[in-house]
């Protein structure tokens, strides 16, 4: 990915997706965590819940779920562009995820996020099953121990209850047994 430059003919009418990687760029920082956790994603500015803090790009479909894909259908993985692909997993995020014009998710604030704050989502919200994350470093208080997948989210996880997770997930009332 390049960074774009302020160009003031620059249209969402013309490059959507220049606009998007534009928008992305003022929003949050790609930088290295403190700790065990590499790389990160934190807010360059202070976001209010409901807020788009990254707008989700495809870089490429992937053919199966690799640790960094993220899971748009059955059998669908595409990795996304820098930065979404870059945002760390909590089991008590930050951003939640909604699919987007793109054919991606665009990551929501779900709470008051300040500047320089890591901004994080839950896997399992996309994942049915997680590979990414077999031991989970998030050290939030209700941290599952590993990401686990849709699958594996307790029933009264918050997220699950607001339906802040994947569309497809819906779609398979074998295997998902809704409340
Ligand atoms: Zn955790």
């Amino acid at each position: 990915m390049s960074t774009p430059d302020i160009n003031e003919s620059l249209s969402i009418l013309t490059n959507d997706e220049a606009c998007a990687r534009q928008l992305n760029v003022r929003n949050v920082r790609v930088l290295n965590t403190v700790g065990d956790r590499g790389r990160g994603v934190f807010a360059a500015r202070d976001f209010l819940p409901g807020e788009i803090v990254i707008i989700g790009l495809i870089d490429r479909m992937e053919k199966i779920r690799t640790t960094n894909s993220f899971q748009l259908d059955w059998n669908v993985h595409a990795l996304f562009q820098k930065p979404a692909v870059a945002v760390n997993h909590s089991c008590d995020p930050n951003l939640a995820i909604v699919p987007n014009r793109f054919g991606a998710y665009d990551f929501v604030a779900i709470e008051n996020i300040c500047s320089k704050v890591e901004v994080t989502w839950d896997y399992a919200t996309s994942e049915f099953e997680c590979i990414g994350v077999s031991v989970c470093l998030c050290s939030s208080q209700n941290c599952r121990g590993s990401a686990g997948g849709f699958s594996k989210l307790p029933r009264d996880n918050p997220m699950l209850v607001s339906g802040f997770y994947a569309p497809y997930l819906n779609r398979n009332p074998s295997s998902f047994q809704k409340r």
